[in-house]
């Protein structure tokens, strides 16, 4: 068996993967510095980051919906549909990699099973018998959030939706979500913390209706997981590390919609020409070529955004102080 050493894949991830959480982390500081000005009463003497919109994938749904059906584009938070049209074009073409690669939520996860096996000497299974009904949460949950925007709310009520001071000021509502969290939120993030620290991407696996979103789409992405069954020396490495429980050495081609192209087993394979990103003729792309195709693809998109104006939101500072004192009003119309 010709032999190969990619373990280098797995930390040019972690480099990309805390890259970016360590960018959300700053834009997530920057906004509460700037929501506490608005507070007092006062201009803000920093700009508001537009990457925080990043949080509002039920609103970018529906300027989504608004901006295919009218040719609107949502000028209020236009970065929560640019981000949300990231995700999709990057499962859409290789793989659920915007949650192996770039969302914060997928990175933290990561980090929290990995201390859990630490503390506990393994991550625990869930019996496929409770796993499968289990992972099925999470497409219920993004089948209700469709037939809700795409079935039943028309274009007319979206743009209600969009024009209402509680759209205008919900990323400001959300950042109170988690400062001024209940004691509900507290007992279920808690409950959430726990939970991922025994199971590998608790939340991700099976609770996140985006996930589920960009799983099914990445169905279709034309690259995939491939193995080479001829020259497979069957170690097991492969499935043995893979973050999403798939059995990866008894595949030709991962197909799964919970592969979220993380590369791990691609990176654990010892053996050379073996387990590769594939296209479907079995053309091979190297990692190099994908992890830059998922960069490219995602902060491309948002460069595009901000060229031509569709990255930072229309609403005035004034708008928003005038908004201030009637926050804890502003309830979900
Ligand atoms: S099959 Fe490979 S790329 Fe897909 S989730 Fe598992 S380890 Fe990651
Ligand atoms: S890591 Fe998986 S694909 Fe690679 S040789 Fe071992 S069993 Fe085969």
């Amino acid at each position: 068996m010709e032999k190969t050493d990619r373990s280098y894949v797995r930390k040019i991830r972690y480099a990309v993967q805390w890259a970016i959480f360590f960018m959300v982390a700053y834009a997530g500081y920057k906004f509460y510095i700037f929501a506490q000005a608005l507070e007092q009463g006062l201009i803000p003497s920093v700009s508001r980051p537009p990457s925080i919109e990043g949080f509002m994938p039920i609103g970018a749904l529906m300027a989504l919906k608004l901006w295919i059906t009218e040719g609107i584009f949502d000028p209020l938070h236009p970065a929560a549909l640019i981000i949300f049209l990231g995700a999709l074009l990057v499962s859409l073409l290789l793989k659920k990699s915007f949650c192996g690669w770039i969302c914060p939520v997928g990175t933290v996860s990561d980090a929290v099973w990995k201390g859990g096996r630490k503390i506990f000497g393994k991550n625990f299974a869930i019996t496929k018998y409770i796993d499968y009904p289990l992972r099925a949460l999470k497409y219920i949950l993004m089948a209700f959030f469709l037939y809700v925007i795409i079935i039943k709310m028309s274009p007319i009520q979206i743009v209600e939706f969009l024009n209402t001071p509680y759209w205008k000021i919900s990323d400001i509502k959300l950042l109170k979500f988690f400062t001024e969290m209940s004691l509900t939120t507290k007992i279920t993030l808690i409950t959430l913390f726990g939970m991922s620290l025994l199971y590998k991407n608790f939340w991700c696996r099976y609770l996140c209706p985006y996930g589920g979103l960009l799983g099914l789409l990445s169905v279709l992405s034309p690259i995939k997981i491939k193995r080479n069954d001829a020259a497979c020396i069957q170690c097991g490495l492969c499935s043995k590390n893979c973050p999403s429980l798939l059995p990866v050495d008894k595949k030709d081609t991962v197909r799964s919609p919970e592969c979220t192209g993380c590369l791990t087993c691609v990176s654990h394979c010892p053996a050379k020409h073996v387990l590769d990103t594939a296209l479907p003729a079995r053309t091979a792309i190297t990692p190099e070529i994908f992890i830059s195709g998922v960069i490219a693809l995602f902060f491309g998109l948002v460069l595009i955004a901000k060229l031509t104006g569709k990255w930072h939101s229309s609403i005035t500072y004034e708008e928003l102080l005038s908004l201030m004192p009637i926050i804890h009003t502003l309830a979900h119309p």
